[in-house]
């Protein structure tokens, strides 16, 4: 081990804890993208039942950490060596060790980018204070992504934190001035209440959901209200093509509904870390 961190720079070495703290937080990122949501669909039918003054549907603890996590097709528990982030995955050639059923690619492929992603920020921003608090952000926006596109909803749960810990950081103006974030966060939320209260006029049903607002809000308190062109129309394009491509080669309708939450985070990481160069080339193409 001695010769091993000797032989690695000592500048690279935030960087790799990093990676190996992503890989683990990967692991427990698959956790809450798989459960959270559930956990939402079971408050909502019991608040529901509560007010038909019905019992509870679902009277069983289901949390983040209980129950632990099983075989969903035989119920096997999943062990401590079978829970290591990518490397168990491997091991067991993606099966259940007792029933042999496949195991989805996307856990190990949520570790791996959860690993780089942090890696990529702390690599980036830095190991102090801003640099972490940035590595949580990647966090919070890898599992939006995945629970967005798995029920096209983004839990309060995770976008208000992200709005909270982005005017936190920018208390002391670690990236924008605080004047700047708490205007960016208004102003996030209000542009896209407004194409959405513009779209159900025309079409008498939401294009798009109140945690897109949120989200969008969220962007805007890590970045300044300055940024918001940039990351809207990073993700128009993005989710315009992506859109598109569905209509044409999909079964997707014109009215289906695509999640939007995907596009915002992937234009709000990018903004993150590539902003200032984006700006600079749109006000170039607009300046032309
Ligand atoms: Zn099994």
């Amino acid at each position: 081990m001695d010769t091993l961190l000797f032989a690695v720079p000592g500048s690279l070495l935030p960087t790799l804890a990093a990676a190996l703290f992503g890989l683990l937080i990967g692991s427990f990122l698959n956790v809450v993208i798989y459960r959270m949501p559930k956990m939402m669909q079971r408050e909502f039918d019991n608040a529901c039942a509560e007010n038909c003054g019905k019992e509870p549907v679902h009277s069983d603890t289901f949390t983040l950490s209980v129950p632990r996590s099983a075989c969903p097709h035989c119920g096997h528990q999943i062990t401590m060596l079978e829970n290591i982030p990518v490397l168990s995955y491997l091991v067991l050639r993606g099966k259940c060790s007792a029933c042999k059923a496949p195991i989805s690619a996307r856990y190990p492929a949520i570790e791996l980018t959860s690993a780089l992603l942090a890696a990529l920020l702390v690599w980036t921003f830095g190991s102090g204070w801003t640099g972490l608090a940035i590595v949580v952000f990647g966090f919070l926006l890898l599992a939006m992504t995945f629970i967005d596109l798995d029920t096209q909803f983004l839990p309060d749960d995770l976008t208000y934190p992200l709005l909270w810990l982005g005017l936190l950081v920018n208390l002391n103006g670690a990236l924008v001035p605080l004047r700047d974030a708490v205007i960016g966060a208004v102003a996030g939320y209000m542009v896209l209440w407004s194409v959405n209260a513009l779209y159900k006029l025309v079409r008498k049903h939401d294009g798009m959901g109140n945690g897109d607002f949120k989200l969008l809000a969220a962007l805007g308190a890590w970045m300044g209200w300055g940024m918001l062109p940039s990351i809207i129309l990073l993700s128009s394009v993005v989710g315009a093509a992506i859109g598109i491509l569905m209509i044409v080669f999909g079964k997707h309708g014109r009215d289906t509904r695509i999640p939007f939450g995907p596009y915002l985070t992937g234009a709000g990481l990018l903004a993150l870390l590539y902003g200032t160069q984006i700006t600079a080339l749109l006000q170039g193409v607009v300046q032309r």
